[in-house]
């Protein structure tokens, strides 16, 4: 094997779907066999290839970030810290054939990923034979976190709590998934403080859900934990402006929206001062600037279009995968969906590499819409396709650490991912 060329394989952002696409192509390609000390290079001669694989996993972070339990950890630091967890603590990403590049991607073209690295600022161009393009959707910080390290985070995470904290009045601006448990947190954690809930439209939480859900989810906010409801109303001025507000960055995690002493005018004619204000107004990604693929039909206002095998929807890209917040989807942006979309482009690049190009690739289920909501550590409510659960049933589902475990577990970033065999898919006949 050795000189030769190997297959690069580069997964553009480590979160939920690029971890779980590299995890994919560890447990079919890199993992110890349980009855052999089979490893790629067997692997590879035995389905008749010479090259070994060499996987880059991209990101401008050092680790994972938890977001789920983002809200609950700017109001509970000591829980906020476990939510990174560095990729050098994972022990199969340090395997010799996967490499962690820290640096951001600038730009993405049908056959290179351009890169700056974190430390220095190097521009460095990636040359790829499989791509997965999992860089998410970029939220304002806090929520969305500039931090490239663990140490960075935790300072943020401190910073932010120390603001809220410091605040008697606080308010939420926009009503929608994290707009709500970020109330309802801060809430819970510190029943004296006023907290209002700004919210533009007459309903919380946007999106394919029933106006019973919402209205269940008001009930909770208001009644059981005490969040003020503004409702109906537009913040139109805000004195003085968060950052976003100005033109900003193109990277919405590397601007804050939070604001403190800060006086809101409301499009009801109102005002309403706060001590601390966050705004929870949703993601923003320029995806055309950065994703330069040569066929511009892949993007719809929700992201990139992919097929279900998670390969991108054009002729001609079949070795560019997409997964996760990134893809257009018409269903909620969740993190299980994201994993599973990894697993399933990694499964299917293993298949390439290990079967060929042509080889039957396998399809990635539809999810129906779901959302559950972590109100405070005792108020829950879900809602599956167009099933409404309340707080008991949902506690079943509802962990105290916000799925840290479970995704801990599932990622695999606290043990070895066991060797998973692929054989090949054999077509069925119609
Ligand atoms: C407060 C909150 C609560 C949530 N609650 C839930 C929940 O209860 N259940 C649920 O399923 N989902 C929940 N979500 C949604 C979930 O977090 C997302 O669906 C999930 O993060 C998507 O995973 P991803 O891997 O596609 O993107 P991300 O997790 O956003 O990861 C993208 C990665 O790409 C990297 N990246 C981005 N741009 C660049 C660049 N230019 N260069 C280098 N690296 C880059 C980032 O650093 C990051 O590591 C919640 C989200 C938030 C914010």
């Amino acid at each position: 094997m050795v000189g030769l060329v190997p297959i690069r394989i580069v997964v553009a952002g480590g979160n939920y779907a690029g971890l779980s696409a590299v995890k994919a192509l560890y447990s079919t390609l890199l993992a110890p066999s349980a009855d052999t000390s089979t490893d790629i290079a067997s692997l590879a001669s035995l389905a008749g290839l010479e090259r070994p694989v060499e996987i880059t996993l991209v990101d401008r972070r050092d680790g994972f970030v938890h977001f789920i339990g983002m809200t609950r950890g700017l109001t509970e630091p000591e829980y906020g810290a476990k939510l990174w967890t560095p990729y050098a603590e994972v022990a199969w990403l340090q395997h010799p054939s996967i490499k962690i590049h820290q640096a951001s991607v600038t730009k993405i073209t049908n056959t290179h990923v351009h890169t700056q690295t974190t430390a220095d600022k190097t521009k460095v161009i990636l040359p790829f034979d499989f791509l997965v393009i999992c860089l998410g959707e970029g939220r304002f910080a806090p929520i969305g976190t500039a931090a490239t390290s663990k140490s960075q985070f935790v300072e943020q995470i401190n910073k932010t709590f120390g603001e809220i904290q410091a605040a008697r009045s606080v308010a939420v601006v926009g009503g929608g998934a994290v707009g709500i448990e970020m109330a309802a947190d801060v809430k819970c954690d510190f029943p004296e403080k006023q907290v209002t809930l700004v919210h533009s439209r007459p309903l919380l939480l946007p999106g394919p859900f029933k106006d019973e859900f919402r209205g269940i989810v008001s009930d909770i906010l208001r009644k059981d934990i005490g969040v003020k409801l503004s409702l109906a109303n537009r913040v139109i001025a805000q004195s003085p402006r968060s950052p976003d507000m100005n033109e900003g960055s193109d990277d919405p995690e590397l601007v804050s929206s939070t604001a403190t002493g800060a006086k809101l005018t409301l499009s009801n004619g109102s005002h309403l001062s706060a001590d601390y204000v966050i705004r929870c107004l949703g993601t923003r990604r320029k995806l055309a600037g950065l994703v330069d693929l040569a066929d511009k039909s892949i993007f719809d206002k929700t992201g990139i279009r992919v097929k279900d095998t998670m390969q991108v929807d054009a002729s001609g890209l079949d070795n560019i995968y997409a997964c996760g917040d990134i893809c257009s989807r018409d269903t909620v942006k969740l993190a299980g969906v994201a994993m599973y979309g990894g697993y399933i482009a990694g499964r299917n690049i293993a298949r390439c590499i290990l079967y060929g190009s042509e080889t039957q690739l396998e399809m990635g289920q539809k999810y129906s819409s779901k959302i559950m909501l972590l109100m405070g550590k005792d108020h829950f409510a879900m809602q599956i396709a167009d099933e409404i659960w309340d707080t008991e049933r949902t506690r079943q589902f509802a962990t105290p650490d916000m799925g840290l475990d479970s995704c801990v577990r599932a990622l695999a970033l606290n043990c070895y991912p066991e060797y998973e065999p692929l054989e090949p898919i054999i077509p069925t006949e119609i």
